[in-house]
């Protein structure tokens, strides 16, 4: 097999980590970087508008458009689960939507034996990545390459939060601010208009580096291991040719929680029974490795709206669809800018919470399911889901052959907590829009629809609807020692194996309250960190 090269250090996937690592590693020039990217550079038109993710998720030139097996507690849906390949990976073709969770998250983390990681720890990076529009404070950063901007406010939005404000929640003008409760706009990953993905903010102005060489279409197969330390990769370009390329100092997995633990199993790194079944030699034992998978479950109410103001009559009315398209040209406004939710709000639902337990993405359009066509009636979603999800899921290889997708297991609702969850979540939703701020634009609930009322009725309605709202982490656990089901430490080091870390969504021991795009960004920020002091 042909080698390409040695570098210090080889990033494999540039997605929303990938892209901060080889940024922050690569601004040293007398470091080589080499960044290996399955998917092409991010030069489709749709991947920098706005609302272009409705097209690109579905793309399989651009997503990987994996499928969980038959789903038990969803009457066996298999649930569809786009994830960017692409420059920027899932920050390319993400909802935009910027949060970062709670305090109580991270400090969560350091409770369960993550020294490093409690929130004080993490906001730094938050900070340093950040270029916030309005401007600088204790929470956030304005001199960082993530471009963070404030969405138009629109009727239906206004009216949301009003509603939300008169079923009891507090306005939160700043979801990543001093609290997260409460309801307000989305603030989105935009500058001026234009989606700011991980590649556009932490590739594009420094793609000129030459110690950074950035390699897209592809495929890393596998590590290559020498008495346990890691010495390079294995990759297979777009002919079905096989490389080797040699790394230095380390390789650094972020392929993202589906892909990071396939390509340790792929190497021989998980459970030795299950690699033995596949017919995969053991490298080392290391039972975690894509277990402990956590999604958030995403149920959407549709309410049909009395007033033709939704993202669907704009879509439906040729003329109003050419205004959009020169508003957007010309303007940088309108519906082309919108992201996966535009108003929204954080709730404590469960009597029990002491921080909210429930996200509400307020969207005013409607779909049957997202990346599909919207329906060609006037409508508004409220889509909810539980926060903190109790049921775990696996990721692994059924094959080691590495073009045949891992088998995806989200179990979803299979903990009774989160099938409560669900239920009060659609509570919720029905709460808020039945409030006077909604009247004048409520028609009628086309979903779940008012005939079902039970707690039955309405969790057979989640197990029916419900699906990804693409958040999946987890996979490859940052935890001690103590703990046999960590894949790394709290230095992202995967366990057992020299030379080998694991830096992207998939490292969180849990999911954070919120979207994921931002947290994965600061763990990148962590890591990067973490390399150059070793
Ligand atoms: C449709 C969608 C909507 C979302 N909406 C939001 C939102 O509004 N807000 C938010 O905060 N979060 C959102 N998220 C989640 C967020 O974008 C992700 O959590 C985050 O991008 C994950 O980052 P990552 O670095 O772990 O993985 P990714 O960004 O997925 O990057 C992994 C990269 O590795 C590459 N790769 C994988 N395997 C290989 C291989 N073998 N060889 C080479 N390269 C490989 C992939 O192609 C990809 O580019 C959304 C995600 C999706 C998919």
């Amino acid at each position: 097999m042909k080698n390409i090269g040695e570098y210090d250090y080889v990033i494999i996937g540039a997605g929303s980590a990938g892209c901060v690592v080889a940024n922050r590693l690569s601004a040293d020039p007398k470091i080589r970087v080499l960044l290996v990217e399955a998917g092409p550079p991010d030069r489709n038109l749709w991947l920098k508008v706005p609302i272009g993710y409705a097209k690109t998720i579905s793309n399989p030139s651009l997503s990987w458009n994996y499928q969980t097996a038959p789903e038990p507690e969803l009457n066996d849906r298999s649930i569809i689960w786009p994830r960017g390949k692409v420059l920027g990976g899932s920050s390319s073709v993400n909802g935009l939507i910027y949060t970062r969770g709670q305090a109580e998250d991270y400090n969560h983390w350091r409770q369960i034996g993550n020294s490093g990681w409690d929130y004080d720890s993490v906001l730094p990076y938050f900070r340093r990545s950040e270029r916030q529009i309005r401007g600088a404070d204790e929470w956030h950063g304005d001199k960082g390459p993530l471009a963070v901007s404030d969405l138009e406010p629109n009727t239906l939005g206004d009216s949301f939060i009003e509603a939300a404000q008169q079923a009891g929640l507090p306005i939160n003008q700043d979801f990543n601010g001093a609290t997260q409760e409460g309801a307000g706009y989305f603030q989105v990953t935009t500058r001026k208009g234009v989606r700011c993905s991980a590649a556009q903010a932490f590739l594009k102005p420094i793609r000129h580096r030459k110690n950074l060489k950035i390699l897209t279409r592809y495929l890393v197969t596998r590590l290559i291991i020498t008495e346990r330390r890691v010495t390079g990769v294995t990759l297979r370009d777009k002919t079905g040719e096989n490389f080797s390329v040699s790394a230095k100092h380390e390789v650094i997995l972020s392929a993202g929680s589906i892909n990071s633990p396939q390509i340790l199993e792929l190497s021989g790194i998980g459970s030795g029974d299950r690699l033995r079944q596949v017919g995969v030699d053991v490298v080392h034992d290391l039972p975690g490795v894509g277990h402990n998978l956590q999604d958030h479950f995403q149920v959407r109410s549709i309410f049909r709206c009395r007033k033709p103001i939704t993202l669907n009559d704009d879509l439906m009315n040729p003329l109003r669809l050419i205004r959009a398209g020169i508003n957007y040209v010309f303007r940088r406004s309108g519906p082309m800018t919108f992201s996966a939710g535009s108003a929204g709000c954080f709730a404590k639902v469960h009597p029990s919470s002491k921080t909210p337990d429930t996200q509400i993405h307020f969207i005013t359009f409607s779909t049957d399911r997202p990346g599909e066509g919207l329906h060609k009636f006037s409508a508004f979603t409220s889509s909810t889901c539980y926060l903190r999800p109790e049921s775990r899921g696996e990721v692994h290889i059924t094959s080691s052959d590495p073009s045949v997708p891992p088998r995806i297991q989200a179990n979803y609702l299979t903990a009774t907590r989160d099938q409560e969850m669900a239920v009060r979540g659609l509570r919720l939703s029905r709460r808020v829009i039945a409030q006077p701020a909604m009247t004048q634009f409520f028609q009628s609930e086309e979903r779940p629809g008012s005939a079902l009322n039970s707690d039955e009725e309405l969790l057979e309605f989640a197990r029916e609807t419900g699906g990804t709202i693409f958040h999946p982490v987890g996979t490859c656990k940052m935890g001690p020692a103590s703990d046999v089901n960590a894949v790394v430490d709290s230095e992202l080091r995967v366990r057992g194996i020299d030379s080998l870390r694991v830096i992207d969504a998939s490292i969180m021991p849990t999911l954070i309250s919120a979207n994921t795009n931002a947290p994965v960004i600061m763990i990148g920020e962590k890591g990067a960190d973490f390399i150059l002091s070793s």
